[in-house]
């Protein structure tokens, strides 16, 4: 049943995604595409350093596109770049094995549902690949 996936805290984030909307004076942006399930996500960074210092982002998607990108800028927040590439390995790890049972990734375990549906594990992790492009795509303020 698919209504297996929608536990309470991808309803709650799917229907209330925190840090949601445009960030005025990010330092980096980037946006994900999954046209499986037509989700469109743009994350929005401010980064001191290799730190995350603050994060945002909008677009359209499911509620599990939703709630996951609602959830990824919960956790990355204060972390490095790399902290942020080895989370979304290990998350990628967890949705896509079965068996895998990786600690440590707190609400994102919501997610791990998506394993036994192939067609929504994209929906589940496409704000990582997004944030991780970001990192390396700086914004360039028009006039200075
Ligand atoms: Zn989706």
């Amino acid at each position: 049943m698919l209504s297996e996936l929608y536990q309470e805290v991808i309803l709650d984030h799917g229907k209330k995604p925190r840090n949601f909307g445009l960030m005025a004076g990010c330092t980096h942006s980037a946006e994900g595409f999954n046209t499986l399930c037509g989700d469109r996500v743009r994350v929005y960074l401010l980064m001191a350093g290799d730190v995350v210092e603050d994060v945002r982002f909008e677009g359209e998607g499911c509620a599990i596109c939703t709630a996951s990108a609602s959830l990824m800028t919960q956790m990355v927040r204060g972390k490095r770049i790399d902290e942020v590439e080895a989370l979304f390995g290990q998350f990628q790890t967890e949705v896509t094995t079965d068996g895998a049972d990786l600690t440590g990734l707190d609400e994102l375990e919501a997610l791990v549902g998506v394993r036994q549906y192939p067609n929504r594990v994209k929906c589940a992790t496409l704000a990582w690949p997004a944030i991780c492009a970001a990192f390396g795509t700086p914004v360039t303020k028009e006039g200075q």
